[in-house]
Order: C-alpha cells, then sequence, then structure tokens
C-alpha cells in the first residue's frame, strides 16, 4: 500500500495513485471558500496541468456535476484518452445560478451519471459518489440513491460507488454499505478519523477531501503542506489525497511530498 501509483481502492480491483487531481478549480470560481480570487485556467493550462499530473504519476481525476464546467472540460480536454484515467464524479449535488441545489432521487441518480459519461465522453464511470448537502444517513436509508448506483453497477456503466460524506454516522454507514467513502481529513480537522479507522477494517477504500485545509494552511508551519501528507498516509485506511491545484508547481510539489511521506 505505501506505493505512490498503484494503491488498491479498496476490494473494488481499481488501483488509483495515493494523489488525486482534484477539479473544482478547473469548472468554478464562484461560491468557492478558496483563499483567494482566481480565474479558470486555460485550455492550454488546464491541458498542461493534466499532462504534468499524468508525467509524475497521477492516475486519479475527481470532478462532479456541481463543480460548474470541469466534468464537459475534462472531457473535451482528455478526449480518446479519457480512458486512461480512473475518473471519480459525483451525483446529488447541483450547482445553477450561483446555489446548490440537491435530488438524490433514483431517477435523477441514473439521469445524473448518464449525464456525466456524455460529458466525460467514457463509455464507464470507475467510481460514483453522492455528494451529500450533509443528511448521509438519512440519504443512504432513504433517497433511493445508492440503490440507483448499485444497479448501474450491475448494469456496468460504474465500476463501483460510495459516498462523500458530512458526518461520521453517515461515513460509517456508507463504509458499510458501499465501496468507498470521501472524507475530510487534515490535522485540523480530525473528527472523520473513525470513518477511516472502519473503511480500514472493512476493506473500504477512502478519498481525502480538503487534506490541505483548502488551501487555508498553517502559516506558522515551517512546510505545512508536508505537515498535511504526512498526517494524510500516516492512517494505513487512506488510498488517496484529491488535492485541489491549478497551479503546476505546487502539483510537483504535493506529489514530491506525497513520495517523501509515503517512504
Ligand atoms: P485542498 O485540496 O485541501 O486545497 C486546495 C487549495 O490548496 C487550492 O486553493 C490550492 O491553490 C491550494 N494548494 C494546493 N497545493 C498547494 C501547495 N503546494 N501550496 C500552497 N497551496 C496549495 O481542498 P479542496 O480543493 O477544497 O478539495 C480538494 C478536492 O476535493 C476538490 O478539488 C474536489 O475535487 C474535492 N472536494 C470534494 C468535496 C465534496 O463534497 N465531495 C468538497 C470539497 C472538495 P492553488 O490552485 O494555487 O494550488
Amino acid at each position: 500500500m505505501n506505493q505512490f501509483d498503484h494503491r488498491p481502492l479498496g476490494s473494488t480491483g481499481i488501483h488509483v495513485s495515493a494523489i488525486g487531481l482534484g477539479t473544482v478549480k478547473l469548472g468554478r470560481n464562484q461560491g468557492v471558500k478558496y483563499p483567494s480570487a482566481f480565474e479558470l485556467p486555460s485550455d492550454a493550462a488546464a491541458q498542461a496541468l493534466l499532462e504534468t499530473a499524468r508525467e509524475c504519476g497521477i492516475t486519479l481525476i475527481d470532478t462532479a456535476p456541481a463543480y460548474g464546467l470541469s466534468e464537459e472540460r475534462l472531457g473535451k480536454l482528455l478526449g480518446a484518452g479519457a480512458h486512461d484515467w480512473v475518473i471519480c464524479s459525483k451525483t446529488g449535488e447541483e450547482y445553477i445560478n450561483g446555489s446548490s441545489h440537491f435530488d438524490f432521487s433514483a431517477a435523477h441518480t441514473r439521469a445524473s451519471v448518464e449525464r456525466s459519461l456524455k460529458r466525460l465522453q467514457r463509455d464507464w464511470l470507475d467510481l460514483v459518489l453522492v455528494h451529500s448537502d450533509g443528511n448521509d444517513v438519512d440519504i443512504i436509508e432513504n433517497s433511493g440513491a445508492f440503490e440507483a448506483l448499485g444497479k448501474l453497477k450491475q448494469e456496468g456503466s460504474i465500476r463501483a460507488f460510495g459516498m462523500s460524506t458530512k458526518t461520521v454516522a453517515g461515513g460509517i454507514l456508507a463504509a458499510r454499505e458501499s465501496d468507498c467513502v470521501m472524507v475530510t481529513y487534515n490535522p485540523g480537522h480530525i473528527e472523520e478519523q473513525a470513518v477511516i479507522d472502519e473503511c480500514l477494517k472493512l476493506n473500504k477504500g477512502v478519498l481525502l477531501k480538503k487534506a490541505l485545509a483548502s488551501g487555508h494552511l498553517n502559516s506558522e508551519d515551517a512546510d505545512p503542506v508536508q505537515t498535511c501528507l504526512d498526517f494524510a498516509y500516516a492512517h494505513a485506511g487512506v488510498t488517496s489525497a484529491i488535492i485541489g491545484t491549478i497551479n503546476p508547481q505546487h502539483l510537483r510539489d504535493n506529489i514530491a511530498k506525497a513520495k517523501k511521506a509515503l517512504t
């Protein structure tokens, strides 16, 4: 497990790199909570970022319908090469005219996955996560989203599914009922560690969001990125940290520091 580029995603049979490229910043710059405002990168800059990621051993990309143009841009930029990547997308949250809307029904879940397949120009998606609004347990037990994703998996449209959760109870339930959980985990947010413990016990995949605290790094730390990455991989249950960057130098630094943390 302690390698960079071929880590088992729980028991799915899918292997991913220890860092995944988070792509909020490729598609959306409104209603986000980063330390500073930014322009969406040009197609050329985004293409170069994807190439740098690939050259440095990243095989996993994280996107979502709620990330504005992210899925559509990735589909165009990756084109015929889209199947060379492990792509994780989501369902349940839509970002429309500046605000989030949620629909976890079975019908929306299926329509959302079908739209993601078209936008991403893929015949199947490797992983689809329910993009929670915070009511994790209720969504899992009552919405029909997991049932719809289970059916899409049986049909071969997706290889695995899970949930990006916001609560410990929801994360633990998602670990029991699906293939993979995405949790917030960094030195300033350790509450969801119990979810990672459960995933480790059950051999389920764990993706981290906000591993670098969405860029709100500790200014008193000489190397806060190394501190965050050492912290992330110290838990044996962590499969991959999804880090969002549009800065190629940050991307290279993060990969070098992840490799150091893993040795
Ligand atoms: P993050 O990865 O912790 O932080 C990203 C921020 O850190 C960006 O503003 C980035 O700016 C900055 N950064 C990256 N590397 C850096 C470095 N070496 N030095 C200094 N700053 C650095 O948090 P996130 O973007 O909120 O989350 C990561 C990904 O997780 C997202 O892209 C998305 O794919 C996923 N996510 C999912 C959910 C969900 O509910 N499912 C929620 C949030 C996020 P630069 O661009 O300048 O590098």
